[in-house]
């Protein structure tokens, strides 16, 4: 049976993200949207201390339905700023999902102890998103290492990963370019590592507090043991699809947290604009009939039932996972439906605002901007709309592109 029923615990941790969001993150939110490139280093030193004091491990690591919650809440404070938290992020979603458990001892455990530290996940290069078989970045077996070579674009937290702390980069690189799909495979390669150096960082429309990279990997040598997964490569037959501990798994960990992250933008929208018109004595009517309500109502409640039933989606992803069962379809579902939800949420926000919803007076122009990355990273709207297609029709790859 599907439990989404939240315990005490769960429901007060979850408050105190919303108080957090709050006060520390909404206070700063325009500074930093304004001041790209700038980092909030007293917003993370305190959510460092407070992560270390509270035993989290990093941020996204407790994949249960309270950890989701809790990310969407901080970024009803700001999308960005969420990102700037310190923990093993999306890098440490792959270790999980795909490595052993020596590996999740030895490689997370930094994210418990010190100085504040990041995770990032490198998988986009200039000729290569959507499309994970044309990647070029290249581990070649040396003994008992392995050397990386390649170029890694649009990497999220990139450089606080690299430069401003001890932090990780999980690489995708092929093994064997002529194995497709199957010949990709995950690596750890720690800060520090010499051959690997950060490139430029984005400018950016939204999620401006978040760093992007470039990172490139000239000759970089890792150990052998930090391979994600095994090194064997099985080739995928045609109608096959590769197994789940595959690099791909990755997404299916990921995918819902992005899901999280739109939701607190789209409902810091959908808050902000039942508020305002509460304020202007035009509160929302529910309970009328439809022909009753203005045209303003009808659209806020269709911008909630969009938002609920993204929400429904993302629960039921997470919940799989927490009960180790497969949820690509459902990761997928969850992911193209928020991504897409907020988008259209925001925008509508925006619009119902007039003029106002333009300025820079509120920070609704802002989630407007920041919503629409959701729809684009982790597999833009179309890759999980096909992935969701080919799930339930059963069709390979290359049935279905
Ligand atoms: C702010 C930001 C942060 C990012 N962070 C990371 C990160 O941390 N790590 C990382 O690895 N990457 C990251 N990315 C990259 C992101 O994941 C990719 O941009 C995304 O996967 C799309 O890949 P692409 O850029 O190659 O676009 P393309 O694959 O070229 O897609 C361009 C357009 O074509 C559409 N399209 C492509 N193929 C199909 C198809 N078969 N059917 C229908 N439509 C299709 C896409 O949906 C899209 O609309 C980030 C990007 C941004 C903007």
């Amino acid at each position: 049976m599907i439990d989404f029923e939240l315990t005490p615990q769960e429901q007060a941790t979850i408050a105190a993200a919303h108080q957090e969001a709050e006060e520390l993150l909404r206070p700063i939110s325009r500074y930093y949207d304004e001041h790209e490139h700038e980092s909030p280093e007293e917003l993370i030193n305190t959510l460092w201390e407070r992560s270390l004091a509270g035993g989290d491990t990093g941020g996204m690591l407790g994949l249960g339905i309270g950890a989701v919650l809790r990310i969407e809440e901080t970024c009803w404070g700001d999308a960005g700023l969420m990102l700037c938290n310190p923990g093993s992020g999306l890098g440490g979603a792959a270790v999980l999902s795909t490595g052993t458990r020596e590996q999740m001892g030895r490689i997370l455990a930094r994210f418990n102890e010190g100085k504040p530290k990041w995770g990032a996940m490198a998988m986009t290069e200039p000729g290569c998103g959507s499309d994970t078989s044309a990647i070029t970045t290249t581990a070649v077996r040396d003994g008992d290492e392995w050397i990386l070579n390649g170029e890694k674009i649009f990497i999220t937290m990139g450089k606080r990963a690299i430069v401003d702390s001890d932090g990780i980069v999980v690489v995708w690189a092929t093994v064997d370019k002529s194995a497709g799909r199957a010949g990709i495979k995950s690596f750890v390669v720690e800060a520090g590592t010499p051959g690997m150096r950060l490139e430029k960082l984005e400018k950016k429309l939204g999620i401006r507090a978040s760093d992007t990279a470039t990172i490139v990997f000239d000759n970089c040598r890792i150990p052998f043991d930090n391979i994600l997964g095994s090194p064997e490569v099985r080739k995928v037959e045609e109608g096959q699809t590769p197994g789940f501990k595959g690099a791909m798994a990755t997404f299916d960990a990921t995918r819902p947290i992005i899901a999280a992250m739109a939701l607190g933008v789209g409902r810091a929208a959908l808050d902000f604009i039942r508020e305002t018109f509460a304020e202007e004595g035009l509160p929302v009517r529910y309970g009328l009939p439809r022909h009753e309500l203005t045209a303003v109502e009808r659209d806020i409640m269709d911008m909630e039932a969009n938002y609920k039933a993204a929400k429904m989606l993302m629960l039921r992803a997470v919940w799989l996972m927490s009960q180790f069962k497969p949820n690509s379809l459902e990761a997928s579902m969850a992911k193209a439906k928020a991504g897409l939800a907020v988008t259209k949420i925001a925008q509508k926000a925006v619009e119902l605002m007039g003029p106002l919803g333009y300025s820079r007076k509120y920070l609704l122009e802002k989630w407007m901007r920041d919503a629409k990355i959701n729809d684009i990273f982790e597999g833009t709207g179309q890759i999980n709309m096909l992935v969701v297609a080919r799930r339930i029709l059963d069709y390979s790859r290359e049935q279905l592109k």
